[in-house]
Formats: C-alpha cells, structure tokens, sequence
C-alpha cells in the first residue's frame, strides 16, 4: 500500500521533479500540498502547514522543498508533529541546524533524510565502484552554468544563507564525497561576489589530495557539469551532472537524463521510513562552510537575474 506524503513548498524543484516522481512512485501517493501560491492539480492544498498537519493525521511523511533558509522551522514542526522528514539539498541553512533536526528526529523515533539527488544520478554508483580500489592522482570538477536560465527570478540564491553558487556547487561537492575512496578536506578558496549580492557567483577551491573544482554561475552557451579524475589505472570522467561515465575516452555506464534521480530519492526515503532509519550526511555542505570560511573575497560588478 502506498503511504501518505505531503510536498511543502511548491515552486521549480517540485514541479519539476517531486510532483512526477510521487506520481509515478509505488511508494507515495501525494496526499496533501502547503504552499503560498503553488498547487498540484488533483491534490487537496493548503496555504497553511499547521492547519494541513492537524487536518491530516494519516499523512505521516513530508518532504520539505522550499529554499534553505525557512526550511528549519517546517521541519522542526513536522518532527515535533511526529511526521518524518525528507530535506531538499543543502539539508538546511547551517550545519548546526541539521545536527539539531537530527537529534530531535533520533529522540522522537522518526525518519530524517538529507537527500543529495546528484548522488543517484545514473553513473555516480558506478564510478564508485571502479575508483574504490585505485589511487586518485587528482581530480578536477567543472561545474559552469547560467543562473539565469537555471534559476530565473530565484532572488534568494543571492541573498544571505543562498549559497550562489554553491548551490550548483554543492551537486558536485554530494557526488565528490561520494566517489572518493578518501575524504578530503578544503585548502583555500578564491569566492568571487557580485557587488550586490550577499552570496558568490564563482568559486574556485583547492582541497587537499590535489583536487580542485571550479564554480560559476556566468556561463553561457555550452553548461558543463563534468568530475575529471586522474588514477593510475586511467582517466575517469562523470559528465551531465554525474549521469555519464566514460573511461579513457570511452562511455561506460549512465544515461544523459537527470529523471532517474528523484525516483531513486523517494524509493530511498520508503525504505529509510520502512525500517526506522534515517540519513543524515553533511559531508558536502562542510565543504561549503569551510570554503566560505577559508576563502579570498574578491568583489565584482552588480549582478542581476
Ligand atoms: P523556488 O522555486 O524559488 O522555491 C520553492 C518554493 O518554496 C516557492 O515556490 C515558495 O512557495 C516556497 N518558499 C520560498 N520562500 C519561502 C519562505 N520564505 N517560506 C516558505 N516557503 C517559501 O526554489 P526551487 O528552485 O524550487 O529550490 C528549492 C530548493 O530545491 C533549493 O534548496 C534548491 O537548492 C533545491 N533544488 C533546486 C533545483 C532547481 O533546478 N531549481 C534543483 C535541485 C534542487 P510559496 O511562495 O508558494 O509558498
């Protein structure tokens, strides 16, 4: 049978890609939207997120897709309402935040998971498996888009707690940690912010184990979502946002579509609320922190979307 999920904040992800995947998903059947202005066609919406837990109490799973910042407070209600919790990416606005939901979802007896949808791209599990037994010589992420086309009247992105670039950036950084056979940490960082913005719009970072990534959001023509990664076994490459592998040149394993991802997120989250699990990893967002903590400011002209 499938079980009961409400989708909080109904704007580009949601419509893009949770709607869909909660249509097609043997799991979830959407019970219940919140949002101030969005709705979904066929299921009952409320503008209120008290008002739809109190009126719903078979819905016991809500997945939270507004930006990062109000994220804490509709989470931290769900859980304090005895609802599990599904996290778009970045999982909050500050690691503290997302330590607290874990306690609180661990002493409520309740599913947390901090969902990274890049890491169930289609060649990501994959390139994994191949780089688990070698060395990494180095490794090199391009990760240049136009926040324009990709994020079009998102104001937020640029605003304090937005991350700019870093939330591209941080697609690359969830499938990284996932891919290494060995942590690595930041080294420096070069973060580029538009005058008026509180967030940067490029970033160029050096972690240890010599990889390196390069952000930004200026791009336009071609859009490159690419990890290079140097062994002495040969040269692997992810492209399309981790959806194709190639080897030495030659494509392996994958598919060129990012529609595998948020199936493959809800199947998770079923399984985690089936056996009272929870998944919890920040590794990438402290790469984030640590960039924002370490880096060089360097400022650049205004920049509007
Ligand atoms: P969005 O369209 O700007 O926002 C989503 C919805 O959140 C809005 O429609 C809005 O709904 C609600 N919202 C905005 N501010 C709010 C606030 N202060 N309090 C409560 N609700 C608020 O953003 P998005 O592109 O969907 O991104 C949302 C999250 O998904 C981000 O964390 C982003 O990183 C992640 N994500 C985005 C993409 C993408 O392609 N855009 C891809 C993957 C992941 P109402 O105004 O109707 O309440």
């Amino acid at each position: 049978m499938r079980r009961s999920i409400a989708l909080i904040g109904i704007g580009k992800i949601a419509l893009d890609q949770h709607v869909p995947a909660l249509v097609a998903s043997p799991d979830w059947q959407l019970a219940a939207t919140v949002s101030r202005s969005g709705t979904v066609a066929g299921v009952q919406s409320y503008t209120s997120f008290g008002e739809m837990l109190a009126r719903n109490p078979d819905i016991d799973t809500v997945s939270l897709c507004m930006p990062p910042v109000p994220r804490f407070e509709y989470a931290h209600a769900a859980l304090m309402a005895g609802r599990h919790v599904m996290l778009e990416k970045p999982p909050g606005a500050s690691l503290a935040e997302v330590h607290a939901l874990e306690r609180l979802a661990r002493n409520q007896g309740l599913t947390l998971f901090t969902t990274w949808h890049s890491r169930m791209a289609h060649a990501v599990a994959p390139a994994k498996a191949w780089l688990a037994d070698t060395t990494i010589t180095r490794a090199h992420i391009t990760w240049r888009e136009d926040v324009r086309k990709w994020h079009p009247g998102q104001t937020w992105v640029f605003q304090a707690g937005g991350m700019g670039v870093f939330d591209p950036g941080i697609n690359a950084l969830s499938i990284l940690t996932e891919i290494l056979p060995a942590p690595v940490h930041m080294r420096g960082a070069e973060l580029t912010f538009p005058s008026n913005c509180q967030t940067p719009i490029a970033a160029s970072l050096t972690f240890s184990g010599n990889v390196s990534a390069d952000f930004d959001w200026r791009q336009q023509g071609p859009q490159t979502w690419d990890i290079a990664v140097e062994t002495p076994k040969g040269q692997l490459y992810l492209r399309m946002g981790g959806n194709v592998l190639e080897i030495d040149g030659k494509v392996q394993a994958g598919e060129n579509s990012i529609m595998g991802e948020y199936p493959a997120l809800y199947a998770r989250m079923a399984e985690l609320v089936k056996t009272g699990a929870s998944d919890v990893d920040l590794s990438p967002m402290i790469h984030v922190a640590d960039a924002l903590t370490l880096g060089i400011r360097t400022q650049t002209e205004a920049f509007h979307l």
